[in-house]
């Protein structure tokens, strides 16, 4: 077992209360793989003011010399890949594969916005006189809060740091209390690539507390959340009361259209690994297919035998594709909306079952589960469940299918198969999402394009990833030179 504490002002240290929390490996309950510290809004106030304190000096510094840290940070965390993928599938539950593929992009994303760092400018303007000089200038915003989720809990706190740090800002990440320890190791490395003490903080506990606390103080002048919906929604609020700037994604009903001239074998594999890979625990999961009648049974056919070649199992152990759920709360949950779509009229086509044989016994493990005779209204094709749970609705046509693709208040991530070029592009158009993959995966994102979603997936008003994840962490500011005096 590893035992963390807060990192507040370059010092370790526990909650004030003495109290701490711990966590258990998801695949086999009986380890406890990390010990963190209960804290609440005091620790969090704490960490708000060494930020605040350590801010001026920071901003003080020029981008070249931050992003200098940063890929300082990326080496150093690619030399403990192997170390910290281990670790997080143990906290998290995600297959060993998939925690490497998830550190490779922490170490790419600190790249990138290292390399990044030459470009963070303004703009020059024409002035309509002459001898006069118009420009803009970005500057930092000050301390920023970050609250993130434990589903990708290196990937996640990277791509909202990296921006933030480079930019010239202050930090405070509380993390998701699931699975803190890749927030506590980026800490460490940070140290180590010589960011100044204060510069960033990390506070765990409970989310009303140390979140609240980042939501509500004065002294926060940004902040973004990627989480569910429900305390996203109340996250903003609090924002919005003291018109704090505000970043908030949440998650999806994301839908894969299968067209009746697709290839099939393509879409059930597509659909098998967005929906079931990571345990269907991604934002961007397949959670909705919509298929066109005449070839609904077929394409159930072929993705029940893609559903039955998934080896579900300890992440750790070779051969094993998909591991746990995160804890007993998800678990449940997964088996909860099952019982749902069932009582609605749902058929459970394949899965639905609890995996508890031999070294199963004491971990969250499931089948892959696929649900047929879905239509729009029950609540199994509208909300999300957050699993590997894959509901299937047949339509008659095209139109019906984006018509029932754009008919729930979430719009995150969306793919379709099809051989039809117009028609792939008419979806591009139509369909409300804030990422569309046309015969992809609709879960996978290049870390140098936007990334964000519409509708109650996102309050939409600035882009994660990419070199406009800037914009959320800077503001402009307009000077007028006139010398022609
Ligand atoms: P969650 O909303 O339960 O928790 C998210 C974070 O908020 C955690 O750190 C939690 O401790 C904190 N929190 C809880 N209550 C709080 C409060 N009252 N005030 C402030 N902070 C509080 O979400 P989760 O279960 O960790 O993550 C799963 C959700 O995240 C899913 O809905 C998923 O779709 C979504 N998600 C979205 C994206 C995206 O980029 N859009 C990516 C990954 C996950």
């Amino acid at each position: 077992m590893r035992s963390y504490q807060n990192f507040i002002g370059g010092e370790w240290g526990g909650a004030k209360s003495g109290k701490t929390f711990q966590n258990q490996n998801p695949a086999d309950t009986r380890e406890v793989v990390g010990e963190y510290p209960s804290s609440g809004s005091e620790e969090a106030r704490q960490a708000i003011d060494a930020a605040a304190a350590a801010f001026p000096a920071w901003a003080a510094t020029t981008s070249v010399a931050r992003g200098r840290v940063l890929s300082k940070a990326s080496q150093l965390l690619e030399a403990r890949k192997a170390e910290l993928a281990e670790l997080l599938t143990r906290e998290e539950g995600k297959t060993l594969a998939e925690a490497t593929g998830e550190v490779q992009r922490a170490c790419d994303i600190f790249r990138f916005f290292g390399g990044l760092s030459y470009t963070i400018g303004g703009q020059t303007i024409p002035h309509d006189l002459p001898q006069n000089l118009l420009f803009t200038r970005r500057e930092p915003l000050g301390v920023v809060g970050l609250i993130t989720p434990w589903n990708f809990p290196i990937a996640i706190p990277a791509w909202k740091l990296a921006p933030a740090l480079v930019s010239g800002n202050a930090v405070v990440l509380k993390p998701a209390s699931q699975a803190p320890a890749m927030s506590m190791e980026l800490a460490k490395v940070l140290a180590e690539a010589g960011l100044p003490k204060g510069v960033f903080n990390v506070v765990t506990g409970d989310g009303r507390a140390v979140g609240g606390e980042l939501a509500t103080n004065a002294n926060v002048a940004a902040l973004s959340f990627t989480g569910s919906l429900k305390v996203g929604a109340q996250v903003y609020q609090q924002l919005a009361q003291r018109m704090a700037r505000a970043q908030m994604e949440m998650g999806g009903k994301n839908p894969t259209i299968v067209l009746a001239d697709a290839d099939l074998d393509l879409a059930a594999r597509l659909v098998a690994t967005a929906g079931f890979g990571l345990t269907g625990q991604a934002c961007t999961a397949t959670s909705r297919v919509i298929v066109e009648k005449s070839v609904a049974a077929q394409f159930t056919e072929k993705l029940i035998e893609k559903a039955k070649a998934i080896v579900v199992g300890n992440g750790l152990k070779q051969g094993v594709t998909m591991g746990p759920a995160v804890n007993e709360q998800e678990f449940k949950g997964n088996f909860d909306y099952i019982d749902i779509a069932k009582n609605e009229g749902g058929t459970v086509a394949y899965g639905g079952a609890r995996l508890s044989d031999g070294e199963l016994a004491h971990g969250f493990f499931m089948q892959p589960t696929i649900i047929t005779g879905v239509t729009p209204p029950m609540r199994i094709a509208r909300e999300e469940v957050f699993g590997p749970v894959i509901a299937i609705i047949a339509v008659e046509n095209f139109d019906e299918a984006i018509a029932v693709a754009n008919g729930v208040d979430v719009g995150l991530s969306a793919s379709i198969v099809t051989r039809d070029l117009k028609k792939a592009m008419l979806y591009s158009e139509r369909i409300q999402a804030g990422v569309v993959k046309i015969n992809q995966i609709s879960t996978g994102l290049a870390l140098q394009a936007p990334f964000g979603g519409v509708k109650k997936s996102s309050t939409d008003s600035f882009k994660e990833q990419g070199a406009g994840a800037i914009d959320f962490y800077t503001r402009i500011k307009t000077v007028y030179l006139d010398y022609s005096a």
